[in-house]
């Protein structure tokens, strides 16, 4: 099994990442637990698929199900889980289990991070965007009718199981737009696990346990070194919003309804970046073109034009852009590459550049 420290101090804690991780870890998820009592707040889908092995490994907890779906980072699935857990005993002592992907996780974790003032949290994240992003760093919150993820905590998980093999029944969409997070930490900042990837990503699509584990291994040790930091984004952790900018505003024109999924936004968003960056002399059009087909081999969308028919307009997107929670003082801050596997945190970006751009990009 591999294994990934985030060095937080004293909110420190271990990733165990592998095929076969979540029994193998028995001993660490006891130990994890202590005393206190636990209860699982699991996806209904996943719970469906694999309790099993979850059971095998953890008895029989509590169990609190969500429905599948981006409309469960919700308050009243926050006030339903909470008053559950409650309801089972979880203590001040106490841990709650997430067990799915990125959505059960940010809303167990804000459970988590609130029930008696703070609990024990380990997740169990099982998409590969939970695996290599979301279950790592310690952000966790609901969505408002305001925006996406504008109420939650920081809280850091105690300990965080990756066991690959959950993936074997992840669709093959859920999979590349996790990969699309994989193919961010190669560009912003690791050019050789970019070579890498160019050489296997295929194998890490068709998840071949190796090639897998390694990837997502490479990803948390980028998460990890990012998040030990610069814990609460106050610079360097802004560099992890690479392609996010343009992504969440293409996400905001579609209304979150799934004909995008935010891997896809960000792929298409760091393409974006990249065309941007070289249209600003920033980038180099040969770097710029080695990383759209480094996206674009992912099998995910590098043009606005790929995307279902939309009435996407230039003011609509630079509207949600404005949205951003880097605007400062009226000016967006962008991440922009400068080659395949460097970028940088640029401020002050005008408005009219980007909106002249936009308009090029859907032309
Ligand atoms: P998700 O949690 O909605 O899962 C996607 C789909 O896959 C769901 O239908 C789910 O039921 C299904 N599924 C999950 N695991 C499965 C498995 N092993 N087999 C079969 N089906 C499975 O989506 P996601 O992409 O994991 O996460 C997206 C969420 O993560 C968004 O809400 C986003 O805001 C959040 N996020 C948070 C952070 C953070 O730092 N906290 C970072 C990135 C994204
Ligand atoms: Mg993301």
């Amino acid at each position: 099994m591999r294994e990934v420290r985030v060095e937080l101090g004293e909110r420190a804690y271990d990733i165990l990442i592998g095929p076969g991780a979540l029994p193998a870890s028995e001993g660490r998820l006891r130990a994890a637990i202590g005393r206190g009592r636990a209860a699982i707040v699991a996806d209904e889908a996943v719970w469906a698929l694999h309790r099993d092995v979850v059971t095998a490994v953890l008895g029989d907890l509590p169990i609190v199900t969500v429905p599948s779906g981006e409309a469960t980072k919700s308050w009243s699935e926050y006030a339903r889980v909470s008053e559950a857990l409650l309801a089972a005993d979880v203590g001040r002592d106490g841990t709650v289990i997430a067990l799915g992907g990125g959505v059960t996780g940010d809303l167990a974790g804000f459970c988590a991070g609130t029930l008696r003032r703070g609990c024990n949290l380990i997740q169990l994240p099982t998409t590969l965007l939970s695996q290599v992003d979301s279950s790592v760093g310690g952000k966790t919150g609901i969505n408002s009718r305001q925006g996406k993820n504008l109420v939650g905590v920081f809280h850091q998980p105690s300990l965080v199981v990756i066991d690959t093999a959950l993936l074997d029944t992840l669709p093959d969409r859920e999979m590349r737009a996790g990969y699309a997070e994989v193919v961010k930490y190669a560009l912003l900042g690791d050019a050789p696990f970019a070579s890498w990837l160019e050489a296997h990503g295929g194998d890490v699509l068709r998840r071949a346990p190796a090639a897998l584990a390694e990837a997502i291994e490479t990803s948390c040790r980028a998460k990890a070194r990012i998040v030990a930091e610069d814990e609460r984004e106050g610079g360097r952790r802004a560099l992890l919003n690479l392609g996010h900018t343009f992504g969440h505003a293409i996400e905001a024109a579609y209304g979150y309804d799934g004909r995008v999924l935010h891997g896809e936004g960000v792929a298409v968003g760091m393409a974006m970046a990249y065309r941007y960056a070289e249209a600003q002399g920033i980038c180099d059009g040969a770097e710029a073109e080695r990383a759209v087909a480094l996206i674009a081999g992912g099998g995910l969308p590098t043009t606005l034009g790929e995307l279902p028919a939309e009435p996407l307009t230039a003011d609509g997107l630079l509207t949600a852009m404005y949205q951003d929670k880097k605007v400062e003082g009226g000016a967006l801050t962008l991440i922009l590459p400068r080659a395949v596997g460097d970028s940088y945190v640029a401020k002050s970006v005008a408005g009219d550049t980007v909106r002249a751009f936009l308009a090029q990009e859907l032309a």
